[in-house]
């Protein structure tokens, strides 16, 4: 008797009947057990007689009725947590006695690839990804690891896919827009669709996709901006960061927006990186965005801009400033232009660094270091000048024929970390003023529980909640009345709008394995197949219509030493992708 055919015979076998399986289906099991048990011992004395080939059959009939056994497990199981750790148990037993190594976590892998197995062998998943940024992509990447029998449809608003990754990162961070190329990976894997300009709440609605798709997961990020709330918010010459950033990256609808950098100074309300970015972008040299992909009428503009001075200015201290050190760095290196801090903002600042936490701390003497050397850097003939302005919250715009000429701030002081106003008033003039307070996201379709406070889709870890769960509602512990079953969000549409590329791929890696788990679990029930979103009468863009664009963008480029030209136009993007063959 060979080594592991011992070892089936000493094994205990078959499991215990758990507590709850009907007595029915629980002979059902064992008889399956009993006859894989004998399927099993014949395969491996095959094997060891030298003759593998003899045991294809014997396999087709173990993995048949392994799959049956899933199913009865699955069917009685209903939730049972008892019996899926009996099906677990049945599975290791069964693959460590049919593969003579006993190799765990090859056992384990054999294990899911039979659950896998059996969900192709009946019906395929289909899941619907909204949105086609970086959570969009990086759950289907992980979808289509794990979950290998499954299709996925990415469905995207505009004729183009990665969202802000086209749209929102600066221009002159070209390497940050790598992540594309595995972004094409996936979309370019034969079970993804690419379904672009098609939008969520316009073109189809969220009850039509949950008809089509066994799951559904919201990615459609956070495409607005928080509003200060302040007198003479709309006066001419007030935007938001994000509709500035808008118009230099070509977001189609921005293309129009025409900054007027005829002033001598522009205002950043806030001091997060996406201020900064537009701070170094308008103080940049146009000879160096020339060699980006920044659009040609940003370009144009900014060349012509007479903007000296960008005040980026926060209301809590250099302790607490939200830009990070890389960004700083680059806004201290920046050619032909100067940094002022103002020094009444660093009382007792040196004097801490000491204590802080490493990150805080190197960014902290870099703010220190630049400001005690700031008297040796004159300001350059450009005039160009970056001023970081701290502890200064905006009250009112003040502004003379419907245009702004200063902001007025109340001065703060700090308690407990906290932003705290005083009776101190400042009013510093200015020409045009980006408020950049944050992104917000928001509710496309009645049918998403959104909490408008927040700006999110109101979920727990990724799987949307049928209602704000307050209290007791908290220890509800069945998941069909706690959660919309088969729905997701993640990304910035679900977290909020915070964190970078990095963070977002970990939340939505996070939720893809949450949805691979209810299909293996069964939690998402695969009765029938699904046909998807009915595309007829639909004008989408392929993957093969972005390709064309794509290749256009590139083309046009070319000619002006750029990496691409961005069409903003969606009618030519549309007009350009319908020439593409699918
Ligand atoms: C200005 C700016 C600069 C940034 N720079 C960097 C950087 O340098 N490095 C870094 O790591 N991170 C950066 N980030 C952060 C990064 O962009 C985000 O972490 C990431 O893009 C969030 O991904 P998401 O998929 O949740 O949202 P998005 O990227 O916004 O993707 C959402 C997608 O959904 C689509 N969509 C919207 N509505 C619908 C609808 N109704 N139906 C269908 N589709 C829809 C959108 O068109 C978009 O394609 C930056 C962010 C901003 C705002």
């Amino acid at each position: 008797m060979s080594f592991e055919q011992q070892q089936f015979s000493q094994q205990s076998y078959p499991p215990n009947q758990p507590e709850n399986a009907s007595p029915p289906v629980w002979k059902q099991i064992q008889d399956l057990l009993d006859e894989n048990a004998i399927l099993i011992q014949a395969i491996l004395e095959r094997q060891h007689s030298g003759n593998p080939d003899a045991c294809q059959s014997l396999q087709v009939a173990l993995h048949r009725n392994l799959v049956q056994l899933v199913n009865l497990s699955f069917i009685t199981a209903n939730n049972n947590h008892c019996l899926r750790c009996m099906q677990v148990s049945v599975y290791e037993g069964m693959f460590r006695k049919l593969f003579p190594t006993t190799n765990v976590v090859k056992v384990v892998a054999a294990q899911q690839w039979c659950i896998r197995r059996n969900v192709s062998s009946t019906v395929r998943p289909r899941i619907c990804i909204v949105g086609a940024g970086p959570a969009g992509f990086y759950a289907a990447q992980y979808i289509l690891k794990h979950l290998d029998s499954s299709d996925i449809d990415i469905v995207e608003k505009l004729p183009v896919p990665f969202g802000l990754v086209r749209f929102g990162v600066a221009p002159d961070h070209p390497e940050v827009k790598n992540v594309i190329n595995t972004f094409t990976k996936t979309a370019e894997n034969p079970r993804v669709r690419f379904l672009g300009n098609l939008s969520l709440g316009k073109d189809f609605t969220l009850e039509e996709l949950r008809e089509r798709y066994h799951a559904v997961l919201l990615t459609y990020g956070a495409e607005r901006d928080n509003t200060l709330n302040i007198p003479n918010e709309t006066l001419q010459n007030v935007l938001s960061a994000r509709e500035f950033v808008a118009w230099y990256n070509g977001l189609p609808g921005f293309e129009n927006l025409n900054p007027d950098l005829s002033g001598k100074s522009l205002t950043l309300l806030g001091q997060g990186n996406v201020a900064v970015d537009v701070a170094r972008i308008v103080l940049a040299s146009v000879d160096e965005l020339q060699k980006t992909d920044i659009t040609d009428y940003a370009l144009e503009a900014l060349s012509r801009s007479r903007i000296e001075t960008v005040h980026l200015v926060g209301r809590r201290g250099p302790l607490q400033a939200a830009f990070t050190i890389k960004e700083l760095r680059e806004m201290l290196k920046l050619p032909n232009c100067a940094t002022r801090w103002r020094a009444d903002d660093f009382d007792h600042v040196e004097e801490s660094i000491p204590n802080l936490p490493r990150p805080r701390k190197r960014i902290t003497e870099l703010m220190v270091k630049s400001l005690a050397e700031q008297g040796q850097n004159k300001i350059p003939p450009t005039g160009r000048c970056f001023q970081p302005t701290f502890f200064r919250s905006p009250i009112n715009f003040i502004g003379t024929n419907g245009k702004v000429e200063a902001v007025e701030y109340v001065v703060n002081k700090l308690a407990d970390g906290r932003a705290i106003p005083t009776e101190q008033r400042e009013t510093i003039a200015t020409d045009l003023v980006c408020r950049s307070i944050g992104y917000r996201a928001i509710s496309v379709d009645t049918h998403i529980n959104f909490d408008e406070r927040k700006g999110c889709v109101l979920n727990s870890g990724g799987r949307v909640l049928k209602r704000n769960l307050t209290g007791s509602d908290q220890t509800i512990d069945d998941i069909e009345d706690k959660y919309e079953p088969g729905l997701y969000a993640s990304g910035w549409l679900a977290t909020g709008p915070t964190g970078v590329i990095l963070t977002t791929m970990n939340n939505s890696f996070g939720v893809a394995d949450l949805v691979c788990r209810d299909f293996q679990s069964n939690t998402i029930r695969l009765k029938t197949s699904l046909p998807g979103l009915d595309l007829t009468g639909r004008p989408y863009v392929s993957w093969n219509g972005w390709k064309a664009i794509d290749a256009e963008e590139v083309r046009l480029g070319l000619a002006k030493g750029k990496p691409r030209e961005k069409l903003t136009c969606i009618k030519r993007m549309l007009q350009i992708a319908s020439n593409a063959s699918d």
